[in-house]
């Protein structure tokens, strides 16, 4: 779950003329007027920005760009909007779809094609300058959106045109429109009495600062918990490399000599896998599933606490009967119940997978024990990672230097992945020299349908490099919509590491997945076929969001495409099938602790976040375990990934009664591949119907209606199983 993530900036979401602000979001300091205009240095059309680029597309001019021209432009991009959004608001004329609506979807292109490209260097070719333009912006660019969520006026007018909604004859899209943004300011409290509102905004107050508590009682606790080691001998096991970090790290600290081992975010923590002491072993497990669950400055305990009861009562406000409902009700999943079921339906599964793995694990460290003349122990949670290395390197290994031969970044693009779009989609790739872009390692392509026409343009940029975040994403330049004339401009990001000159680009199997992956979102935005810019691309709830992506990833394994682009760089012989078959098997490798440690997860999420309001406040130890005894979780060798108490997803970001999500999305994916597989497999009659049903159609229905165009039928979760080899026998007794 870690590979690959959509892009995370809120703000590109929230500018983009859409509405798409969570409530917590209102919990930003209250905001004086942003007069920001006053010292802004001029913006003349000078700024490369100040008018849509000239270019095919509007290919964002990286040769004119400066750093200095950003700042300009966002501050007049956003009073440009204020005036836009204020004339709509007051507009004398009786309100009208066209005349607030589509306005309001007309408003802030400035804003919009300034911070699209903005953001998307600010994530990849990041620098000082960029990065004090990023935080001297954001406050003004949350209150550029309190302003537009809060405007009361805009507000009465988006209620008489969707109270008329019956009369209006709007096309679907357009209707969908409508709901969206009346739903969204609904959302946000639009409807409440002005007593109601100031007691939400006292109650979002009181949440930001038991965020910013939680993050810092996290990030002490996490630092407190690092494990201090005196004596190099009880490191066995470790790397050199491993040992010199350690090393350095207690340097860092002012503790020479000694050995420094920082906590990851996760409860499991990567060192456990190679680390013999077992003493050591059960110190450092202990020191993460502690972080901030004692008594002391840095304990959560009470803080989540109060968290959950203030998200009870403020749904409650709202009209829901907890925060869950609340915040599912415009996903895919539309219930907390749903969402369990699905969860529970693969937890069963995982729990005995999860099981056989233990007793495998066991067999291990009795032989081990026993070659050693030492007495057996039984598995407890911090032997796992190390005995499971065991496993997989007796019975899974893959040897990378075997396999990166095979799989050449510039041929997995164009005879892999562009080779399968074509297949399905139709589509063709040329790539063009002769628009500009921000790093010399970036590449673009222009993108043709069936009939040869040109429809998007599509940038890669692969390689690691000091400026730029870590992760792979996909995002846009330039968003399709009809209504602005607009094609996709869109781009993928990754991490790769790049060759020294002159050598070849070779990448792992897991890179060649993440390129699979990120083009699966690529597709959603250059396939995007909406009328509206709200609608466009993967603009889709979150639950829905990762469905192409995963979808997609399946053809890196699918025979025809595999063959097609996993030959030897040297001597364009095919991949030995032995070689293949380590790679599909090592796919199941620990799935049943890697899916368990997650829906326990995910389901703890769930739970906190359906505590009804008038419940008192939880003791959340005790909570936390009857949570996973609940729902038949409850494996004590195998712990949340994260436990309540440092879970910095749900509490502080934005994933609460969201952390389902990705399995949600992978079981969409597993099953949307066996319809696939059902009806023909690679065909362009497929592929035409996966980009009618889904990749053109952006947000423009409800996520549950897109998936029912498509498929048909609900969801089934066995191909998600049968994928991770969660169906195999339970564990012998
Ligand atoms: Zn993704």
């Amino acid at each position: 779950m870690s590979r690959a993530r959509f892009l995370p900036s809120l703000l590109t979401l929230a500018i983009a003329a859409s509405l798409t602000v969570s409530i917590d979001a209102l919990a930003a300091p209250a905001a004086a007027p942003a007069h920001a205009a006053a010292k802004t240095e001029a913006f003349t059309s000078a700024n490369p920005f100040y008018a849509p680029s000239p270019l095919e597309y509007q290919a964002p001019q990286f040769d004119k760009i400066k750093d200095s021209d950003y700042a300009p432009a966002l501050l007049a991009g956003m009073v440009q909007q204020r005036k836009e959004i204020d004339a709509i608001a007051n507009n004398k004329a009786m309100p009208t779809f066209q005349n607030t609506i589509v306005a309001m979807e007309r408003s802030g292109q400035l804003l919009t094609r300034v911070s699209k490209v903005f953001f998307a260097l600010s994530q990849s070719s990041s620098n000082p300058a960029i990065e004090k333009i990023e935080a001297d912006m954001a406050p003004k660019l949350s209150q550029h959106q309190d302003a537009i969520t809060l405007n009361g006026k805009l507000f009465a007018r988006i209620k008489t045109i969707y109270d008329q909604r019956a009369k209006l004859h709007l096309d679907p899209e357009s209707e969908h429109l409508l709901e969206k943004y009346y739903d969204q300011f609904v959302h946000n409290g639009a409807l409440l009495n002005d007593h109601d509102k100031q007691t939400i905004k006292g109650m979002n107050e009181r949440l930001a600062t038991l965020f910013t508590q939680f993050g810092q009682n996290v990030l002490a606790s996490t630092k407190d918990g690092a494990v201090v080691v005196d004596d190099k001998a009880q490191l066995d096991g470790l790397s050199d490399a491993d040992i010199a970090a350690a090393s350095a790290a207690a340097k860092a600290r002012g503790m020479d000599g000694k050995y420094l081992f920082p906590l990851q975010n996760t409860t499991t923590q990567p060192v456990l896998s190679s680390l013999k002491n077992r003493a050591l072993r059960e110190k450092i497990y202990r020191a993460s599933i502690m972080r901030s669950d004692v008594a002391g400055p840095h304990d959560n305990r009470s803080l989540i606490a109060e968290v959950a009861k203030i998200r009870a009562e403020r749904a409650k406000l709202l009209g829901y009967d907890n925060f869950a409902a609340y915040t599912l009700e415009d996903q895919m999943a539309k219930t907390p119940q749903a969402a369990i079921d699905l969860m529970t339906r693969v937890a069963k599964p995982a729990v005995a997978k999860a099981q056989a793995e233990a007793a495998r694990i066991q067999q291990q460290i009795d032989q081990d024990q026993a070659a050693a003349h030492q007495p057996t122990f039984k598995l407890e949670p911090w032997d796992w990672q190390y005995y499971a290395e065991q496993v997989r390197k007796a019975e899974y290994d893959l040897d990378e230097a075997q396999i990166k031969p095979y799989f050449k970044i510039d041929t997995v693009l164009q005879d892999g992945v562009f080779f399968a779009a074509n297949k399905m989609y139709g589509l063709t790739f040329k790539e063009r020299h002769d628009l500009p872009v921000y790093n010399p390692d970036v590449r673009v392509f222009e993108v043709f349908d069936p009939h040869g026409k040109s429809i998007a343009l599509f940038y890669f940029d692969y390689f690691a490099r000091d400026s730029k975040h870590g992760g792979a994403w996909m995002d846009s330049f330039v968003d399709q919509s009809k209504l602005l004339g607009q094609h996709a401009v869109v781009f993928n990001v990754c991490n790769f590491t790049k060759p020294a000159p002159g050598q070849p680009a070779l990448i792992s199997f897991d890179d060649v997945t993440t390129m699979f992956h990120e083009f699966g979102h690529g597709l959603h935005g250059l396939l995007s076929n909406v009328e509206y810019p709200m609608f466009s691309g993967a603009a889709t709830p979150r639950d829905f969001v990762e469905f192409p992506s995963q979808f997609n990833e399946n053809w890196a394994l699918e025979p025809t495409v595999f063959a097609n682009y996993a030959k030897n760089y040297q001597t364009g012989a095919p991949m030995p099938a032995e070689l293949v078959a380590k790679i599909k098997k090592s796919a199941t490798f620990n799935q049943g602790y890697d899916t368990l440690e997650y829906v326990e997860a995910a389901l703890l999420d769930m739970a906190w976040h359906q505590i009804p309001a008038d419940a008192p406040l939880q003791n959340a130890d005790s909570f936390e375990v009857d949570a996973l005894k609940k729902y038949g979780v409850d494996v004590p060798q195998v712990p949340p990934r994260y436990r309540s108490t440092y879970f910095q997803h749900i509490w502080g970001n934005g994933y609460a009664a969201g952390y389902y999500a990705y399995l949600w999305t992978a079981v969409l994916a597993q099953d949307a591949f066996a319809y696939f597989n059902a009806h023909g497999g690679m065909t362009r009659e497929n592929g035409q119907h996966f980009e009618d049903t889904v990749l053109s159609r952006g947000g423009t229905k409800d996520a549950h209606d897109l998936w029912m165009d498509f498929r048909g039928a609900e969801p089934s979760v066995e191909p998600y199983l049968q994928k991770h080899g969660l169906t195999s026998e339970p564990a012998k007794p």
